[in-house]
């Protein structure tokens, strides 16, 4: 008899042998690239790359994501436990600094069998919207040395008007918090070989609730976590009907929030340049 899938806070309670729940996946991985990925924070990404491999489907899908086609199940190919495992010896043969995860929380249970076949000698990190349950952190704290969770939205109305989820923050701030108790921060040679990194994008119109965000941090962050405030927005994915994602933030949201975050006593900390907000940024995928 075949299981449903309740693993992460959406609780389809489908047979992903054959329907799909709000991830748009069946059981069996896909992936739409994997590369040594410059981009990161300057930890992770370092001089090497980070060993990135792109899962397709979201169990989020929020309307302005930056990675639409992949979150959207438009690109992709299937893979294996045994070709993963393949993956992270083919990224670490390039020299990457880790193994990055990104958006794997509807796979983090197969992706746990490919590191059961081969346990990568670098650190795995986990990129992940931050949406996450008991069950599927509970696997992820298995086999994960760094967590990169988004912490996308604290307004439920925010949360609730660009994913259709109200409690987003409600479950997002639980399992981060969750993240920074298990992993306290080690960073040698400039690379972080474990920890908890927060990441937060400004959206447009929306420089309050990044206000509040930098808040919460301040006031919970465990174990000397980071947090990465990100400004590279850029107009893409379903956001036909929200008027104010038609264009970057602006100089006065970027300053509003630089400000507050460098009033804060927080000192682990990124924040992007304006100048981030591009589409050449995102990658071109392979499959
Ligand atoms: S992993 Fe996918 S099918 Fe399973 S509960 Fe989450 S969104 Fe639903």
């Amino acid at each position: 008899m075949s299981e449903k899938c309740n693993l992460c806070p959406n609780n389809c309670n489908v047979d992903r042998q054959n329907f799909v729940g709000r991830c748009t996946e069946l059981n069996n991985m896909r992936i739409a690239k994997f590369y040594p990925h410059p981009f990161e924070e300057p930890f992770i990404s370092g001089t090497k790359g980070s060993g990135t491999v792109f899962f397709s489907g979201c169990s989020l899908k929020c309307a302005f994501c930056q990675n639409f086609e992949l979150s959207r199940s438009t690109r992709g190919k299937s893979i294996t436990a045994h070709d993963l495992a393949d993956i992270f010896k083919q990224l670490e043969g390039m020299g990457v600094h880790n193994i990055n995860l990104v958006n794997p929380t509807h796979f983090v249970d197969k992706i746990y069998e490919a590191v059961k076949i081969y346990h990568p000698n670098v650190p795995i990190v986990y990129n992940t919207h931050g949406y996450e349950s008991k069950t599927s952190l509970d696997i992820a704290l298995k086999f994960v040395d760094v967590f990169l969770p988004d912490l996308k939205f604290k307004s439920p109305t925010l949360s609730k008007r660009y994913t259709g989820i109200a409690n987003y923050f409600e479950v997002a701030s639980s399992a981060i918090l969750k993240m920074m108790q298990e992993r306290p921060t080690q960073i040698k040679n400039g690379l972080i070989l474990k920890g908890t990194c927060v990441r937060h994008l400004i959206l447009p119109l929306a420089a309050k609730d990044s206000i509040e965000i930098i808040n919460w941090f301040e006031q919970n962050a465990l174990n000397e976590s980071y947090i990465s405030i990100m400004s590279q927005y850029t107009p893409f994915g379903e956001i036909d009907k929200f008027a104010e994602l038609k264009r970057p933030i602006t100089k006065g949201e970027y300053e509003r929030v630089l400000q507050a975050l460098m009033q804060s006593s927080i000192t682990n900390c990124y924040i992007q340049d304006r100048t981030s907000a591009s589409e050449k940024f995102i990658p071109k995928w392979d499959f």
